[in-house]
């Protein structure tokens, strides 16, 4: 990603601004690009959409690279 020979890109089909960032789960009502602020269904937590999506992308890299502990 950032660190120059490593650049990963992350599965196509990953649902970023879908995935709760703190339990894992997809919430498909997160589809529209006009939600900005959204509650997980099963945690509760609140998530801002493009935070939210950024978190999922970084553990999303990490995990398919294998670096995810
Ligand atoms: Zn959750």
């Amino acid at each position: 990603m950032w660190y120059g020979r490593t650049y990963h890109k992350i599965s196509r089909w990953f649902a970023s601004s879908q995935t709760c960032s703190a339990c894992g789960c997809v919430n498909k009502k997160v589809k529209l690009l006009s939600i900005r602020e959204w509650v997980c269904d099963y945690c509760g937590t609140i998530h801002q959409r493009d935070e939210n999506a950024a978190k999922n992308i970084l553990q999303q890299g990490l995990k398919e690279l294998g670096l995810f502990a």
